[in-house]
């Protein structure tokens, strides 16, 4: 079948879970049978969210081939099991580069570089670019931002070409906010009516709305909107909040999002998805009755979005073993060893979060000391990783004065230390190791038994790494180097046989966990949290 295009834009506020649309709607395509990718246009001039803090734009997600990229590419790989690259997102600043490159080339030779065509084609180009060998039958684009941002016109305008020149092959979603004014116990529906005209002055018909609401909408309401904003009865469906995202996909469904997408562009409406195994976790989400307990000691602790992979690899391992999960953000600039037992009080497990920099570090050194010798599972990763090494060198090699190069670059002991290639890099932008590589596991090792397997590969997001000059050492003392690279023969897993759960990785499993498709390690530190 020809490809099929899918425009999602917001309107009236941001956070409206375009994303979460975007991601179920490709869920239940999916589920139908159809081949299926997502991207992401963000109206901001960096290159990539790489470079941002956490506290801007949340958790920066890396792709298998190493693209640092916005956190709903998260979503849409754990809502649809399917990979996604570089390709997939897309920025302001990558559109202006390209073009500005282009320019410098000489490719536009005589002519005036301009906004419109020339950063729209690009636009479109990009657009286009996923589709252009026929691999998927439908392509969803979500436009970051909101309609009426200035940032946004030249997407916008870009679709506008885009459903001109596709026809039938595309249809655009457009998600509003129907907001509840408590004193009248009203629904209004006038912000969404404006942002719809908004959206009309731009020459954009949207072809669904999708209204997100905290309250029902009665059907009169809907087709009153409907009426006002020139789109078919049928295809104004309301969003209320549920108590888990991975309940939306059903949501969706049951007002035939799937099938209304489906008849506006011309594809034959035939049987149900298959949601079967969907439904199987959601019915162990709802049904576990008992909870596990974790704690995640880092920096960015009042920022849910900052460890979003984690807390759904979290959420997805503990469904997994048929468990609530309670998940407690440990603030690590606030724990000291006077206050750590009672911080950490009542814990399952412990997860000691990625992260750059000094600040906070003292405190996870506390945490982890505190579990080791307590004995509590817990799962570095990343920086957290680094961090289990050192607490190890201090206290058990007695190095007291080990670090990493990153946070102390004239340590006497840089158990941590700046790979090689990193030492010749000035750029910050994309320089990091990113994306996926494998790892070899010791056989005997915790990690392959959760596995299941000796080869994995795992995404990357590091500029440092284990020494291998201390190793031996290490090993002696009893933690291992359990994982390694098969090429560099960086170490990638350390952990502590004899104790219940003791592990880090140099490499980020929450990046690969899906709904469908768990982290293995995730699975693991969650049982043995359990079984403490
Ligand atoms: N700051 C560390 C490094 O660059 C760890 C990075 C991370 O946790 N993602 O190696």
């Amino acid at each position: 079948m020809e490809t099929k295009y899918i425009f999602v834009t917001g309107g009236v506020v941001s956070s409206l879970g375009k994303g979460i649309i975007s991601s179920s709607l490709a869920c239940l395509l999916k589920a139908r049978g159809f081949s299926v990718t997502i991207q992401k246009f963000d109206p901001y001039i960096n290159i990539d969210p790489g470079t941002l803090n956490p506290y801007e734009h949340g958790e920066c997600y890396v792709t298998e081939d190493g693209h640092e990229a916005d956190l709903d590419l998260g979503h849409y790989e754990r809502f649809t099991n399917v990979r996604m690259s570089r390709a997939n997102n897309v920025t302001t600043g990558r559109i202006y580069q390209s073009v500005i490159d282009k320019e410098r080339r000489g490719d536009y030779l005589g002519k005036t570089v301009q906004i419109i065509p020339h950063i729209t084609d690009e636009i479109k180009r990009n657009v286009k670019r996923l589709g252009s060998n026929g691999q998927y039958d439908f392509i969803i684009t979500e436009i970051g931002g909101t309609v009426g941002d200035i940032e946004s016109l030249p997407f916008l305008e870009s679709v506008r070409q885009l459903k001109w020149e596709l026809g039938r092959n595309c249809v655009c979603i457009h998600l509003t906010y129907v907001p509840y004014i408590r004193a009248a116990k009203e629904l209004k529906t006038k912000p969404t009516q404006h942002s719809v005209k908004q959206l009309q002055q731009l020459g954009i018909q949207p072809d669904i709305l999708v209204l997100r609401t905290e309250h029902e909408i009665p059907a009169a309401m809907l087709r009153k909107i409907a009426q006002f904003c020139n789109v078919s009865a049928d295809a104004v469906i309301q969003s209320i909040d549920v108590p888990s995202i991975y309940e939306v996909p059903l949501s969706m469904h049951r007002q035939h999002l799937d099938e209304i997408v489906m008849a506006k562009t011309d594809v034959p409406v035939n049987g149900e998805p298959d949601m079967a195994p969907w439904m199987q976790f959601v019915d162990k989400m709802k049904n576990a009755t008992e909870t596990v307990t974790i704690g995640l000691v880092g920096k960015y602790v009042e920022l849910q979005d900052a460890y979003k992979s984690i807390n759904e690899s979290l959420f997805h391992a503990a469904v997994h073993n048929d468990r609530r999960l309670k998940l407690k953000y440990i603030h690590s600039e606030k724990v000291t060893p006077e206050n750590v037992a009672e911080m950490l009080d009542g814990l399952d497990g412990v997860i000691i979060a990625p992260g750059f920099g000094q600040r906070g570090i003292e405190g996870k050194f506390v945490a982890l000391k505190w579990c080791r010798e307590n004995d509590i599972p817990t799962f570095g990763i990343c920086l957290g990783m680094q961090c289990m090494v050192i607490e190890f060198a201090r206290n058990v090699l007695g190095l007291a004065d080990a670090n990493s190069t990153e946070m102390n670059p004239s340590t006497p002991h840089n158990v941590i230390d700046l790979m090689e290639d990193q030492k010749t890099i000035h750029n910050m932008g994309g320089t990091m190791r990113l994306g996926a590589y494998t790892c070899d596991l010791k056989e005997d090792s915790l990690a392959a038994r959760a596995y299941g397997r000796t080869r994995v590969n795992e995404r990357h997001r590091h500029r440092f790494e284990f020494n291998n000059d201390y190793r031996q050492r290490f090993e002696e003392a009893g933690m291992k180097c359990v994982g390694t690279n098969p090429d560099t023969g960086l170490v990638e897993v350390v952990e502590i046989p004899g104790r219940r759960w003791m592990l880090g990785t140099q490499y980020h499993p929450e990046y690969s966990s899906t709904v469908l498709n768990p982290s293995p390690l995730f699975i693991d530190f969650i049982k043995a949290a359990i079984n403490r």
